[in-house]
């Protein structure tokens, strides 16, 4: 089997019951678990929208959201549920800088200033499972920068969240069509 890791990303209270609150995301976190519960071996990397409280994507900045994922809020929070599995060292954050719009984890650092990506390269990963919301913006995105990185994706279809339906089901074939896997 090849070394694989399962990328979390912004499964966030903010996205799940707060400000942004997206469809099936409750179910969303309900199937991580079970995911990562029946790979439990597989190193799992959370990825998390963390933002200033005058970032540009906020619409009082003329951004398109609502605020969402402030540092240090509970909305910014990873689901108590997935708490067991969150290791400092494997969670990144993304969208820190005020200017900078950042829907994709694959440029996120953790604490200690590593990006995702040189992470994975620590772990020798080849196969990563990716899941989480919104499958139209950072779950894409995440998505696909991990392909043109090089890695074999799959996203598990049960563990997103989407902000429409419609838009989650127009999104999900231009990925298999890009060549990442749907589970
Ligand atoms: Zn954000």
């Amino acid at each position: 089997m090849m070394n694989t890791a399962i990328i979390v990303v912004d499964e966030l209270y903010d996205f799940i019951d707060g400000s942004m609150a997206c469809g099936h995301a409750a179910e969303a976190v309900e199937e991580t678990v079970n995911l990562i519960r029946k790979n439990h071996s597989l190193p799992v990397l959370f990825v998390c929208d963390h933002h200033p409280a005058n970032h540009s994507s906020f619409v009082e900045q003329g951004g398109p959201w609502p605020p969402h994922c402030v540092a240090g809020t509970h909305g910014g929070d990873i689901h108590e549920a997935l708490h067991p599995f969150v290791q400092e060292e494997l969670t990144f954050f993304k969208g820190c800088d005020p200017a900078v719009e950042q829907y994709s984890g694959f440029d996120g650092h953790n604490a200690a200033g590593q990006s995702l990506a040189e992470v994975l390269g620590l772990l020798e990963v080849e196969l990563v499972y990716v899941v989480g919301i919104a499958t139209e913006y950072c779950v894409r995105n995440t998505a696909e920068d991990l392909l043109r990185a090089g890695f074999k994706v799959s996203v598990i279809k049960d563990c997103l969240g989407y902000v429409t339906l419609d838009g989650h089901e127009a999104v999900l074939p231009e990925l298999e069509a890009e060549g990442i896997r749907l589970i």
